[in-house]
């Protein structure tokens, strides 16, 4: 055996004689989808909350994959590389948010173990791997065992300051890069500690170029950096674990975000010492958002920006599919276009196309995204919201939830109010909202929260209201109820002729409007409401009563 086979025995005592790269291929075969078919995955760190980022990219993988062929594969990877950040329960989390958005996955991680035929799927049970891959490239001279300290790395980039020097371990900085085998042998023997870091052969004078799937055509310089491959402990960084996974779980599409772009060149050369194919590559835009302080256009931050993080949208009470119509709309900008088209449509019956994916920055706006909220929710059916609410009210509000619950016929009928036709009432954008929109049905919360129209005078607002109490029937259809309304109104100088009162306000006391408004307030405690006469149905004759006899006390 020579000293460069000792030295890789003695870096990968875990990797054996038949444990080769061709066994690896043959382990994890092409997959032989059909033509055409995708295979995208979402590679989340166990590491932190989940952001509106991991959903963003997620979505687009899954639609990606599952809109090439019926066969198309959206898998989950969990880069837990990082034990020292990772927190406890991120992985349950992971797929319990993504679930929950109605991302499903084909394969990958699941919350006890794995599903499928290409895991297993957590970066740290991959060891081998990365180690058999790793080995490979040493005996081939790619890869070398670097033993500097941080003290040497430190001066080593001391030194490229004062030299104005490109920062980085890289050519004649890299010190251990021609250390004889039987030197790095010896050290290992030592217990010196050592990284293995990439031989790189580029030449940065020499230009590349690379189709990005969203950014088109891009040229950089060949790299030249000797990056770490695996890290003292031989876990592998991002840049090589990404390489053997993506590889061998056959992806065939890579999204990840824009930020992996400065290191791309590193990606590509390594990728060909390998010995693999590269996927196609799409480097997604930042989420962003307009700064409220500066006016400025930055990026979405988990610290200064609550909406950041998937919590919020639980917490709140958003129904994942408002979540999933805006990131539809910001992931291709022709979407809104089809959604008019194509208003009942699933967004899963869009053409979704990668290449269609905005370059630049992606702008989260609150408020357009609670206006899509609210037309989402517009649009369901009142059994659609009663079990939203309800949902959310049993996580969130225990009280209201038992108020929702007691009586779900009485629920679902004022969530009926307003509903179907043209123009649906656009009231809530999530279920946190709706308490304080429905409270009146109960008398436990009802307040009278605003104030009565001004042009009524009290003692004429409660004659007003005790003829109301006598001449109210809960069997009034809309247009009786109304005619009823406009008669009160003329006997004391409320004019139910609109038209002239619009021309000529000063010349009335009032209209028929300040009327159901003073009703309105009595019954509702608010000055605005969905249509008073059906409301009142809903409320019941001994509920409209008691409160319109209140209101004359
Ligand atoms: N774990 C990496 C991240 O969270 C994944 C990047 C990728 O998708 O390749 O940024």
């Amino acid at each position: 055996m020579d000293n460069l086979q000792k030295l890789a025995s003695l870096i990968f005592p875990d990797v054996s004689e038949e444990d080769t790269v061709e066994s690896l291929e043959a382990l994890f075969p092409e997959r032989g989808l059909k033509e055409g078919a995708k295979v995208t995955r979402i590679a989340p760190s166990p590491t932190g909350s989940m952001h509106i980022g991991n959903l963003y990219g997620g979505l687009a993988d899954e639609r990606i994959a599952h809109t090439s062929t019926d066969d198309g594969v959206f898998y989950l990877r969990i880069e837990d590389t990082d034990d020292k950040r990772e927190v406890p329960g991120a992985v349950e989390k992971i797929i319990k948010y993504l679930g929950a958005f109605g991302i499903e996955f084909d394969e990958g991680a699941t919350a006890d173990g794995d599903k499928g035929a290409y895991g297993p799927y957590r970066q740290r049970s991959r060891a081998k791997y990365y180690h058999i891959v790793a080995k490979k490239l040493l005996l081939e001279g790619r890869a070398y065992p670097c033993f500097c300290t941080e003290e040497e790395l430190q001066k080593i980039h001391e030194q490229q300051e004062a030299e104005k020097a490109n920062f980085g371990y890289y050519g004649k900085w890299a010190v251990y890069r021609d250390l004889a085998p039987e030197e790095a042998i010896k050290k290992i023997e030592n217990g010196e500690s050592y990284v293995l870091r990439f031989k790189s052969l580029g030449d940065p004078s020499k230009k590349i170029e690379f189709k990005d799937t969203i950014k088109g055509k891009l040229t950089f310089p060949e790299n030249d950096q000797d990056f770490v491959l695996l890290k003292s402990d031989g876990i592998p960084t991002y840049h090589f674990a990404h390489v053997c996974d993506d590889h061998f779980m056959r992806t065939t599409d890579v999204v990840r975000g824009e930020e992996w772009l400065s290191t791309l060149p590193w990606h590509v050369e390594l990728w060909r010492a390998c010995g693999f194919k590269m996927p196609r590559f799409a480097h997604t835009a930042q989420v962003m958002k307009l700064d409220e302080e500066t006016g400025t256009k930055r990026k979405m931050s988990k610290r200064k920006d609550p909406e950041c993080t998937l919590g919020f949208y639980f917490e709140k009470g958003y129904p994942a599919k408002s979540v999933i119509e805006y990131l539809m709309t910001l992931l291709n900008s022709n979407y809104e276009q089809w959604r008019s088209a194509n208003k009942d449509a699933s967004y899963k019956d869009f053409p979704f196309k990668a290449s269609n994916m905005g370059n630049s920055g992606a702008m989260f706006d609150l408020a357009k995204f609670n206006d899509v909220s609210k037309n989402v929710i517009a649009a369901m059916s009142a059994d659609e919201v009663y079990e939203g609410v309800k949902e959310w009210a049993k996580e969130n509000d225990t009280g209201f939830y038992d108020m929702l619950t007691a009586d779900e016929g009485y629920a679902k009928s004022y969530f009926a109010i307003g509903r179907g036709g043209k123009k649906p009432r656009k009231d809530f954008a999530c279920w946190s909202e709706v308490k304080s929109f429905v409270s009146y049905y109960y008398d436990d919360l009802f307040t009278v929260e605003e104030s009565y129209p001004e042009n009524v005078p009290e003692s004429e607002r409660k004659q007003i209201l005790s003829e109301y109490a006598e001449i109210y029937s809960k069997d009034d259809d809309n247009n009786t109820w109304f005619e009823k309304i406009k008669a009160l109104g003329e006997k004391y100088g409320y004019t139910s002729d609109m038209k002239a009162y619009k021309a000529d306000p000063g010349a009335f006391k009032g209209s028929v409007t300040d009327v159901s408004n003073v009703i309105r307030v009595a019954v509702t405690g608010r000055n605005n409401s969905p249509d008073l006469c059906t409301v009142m149905q809903v409320l019941g004759s001994d509920r409209v009563i008691s409160r319109v006899k209140a209101a004359i006390k």
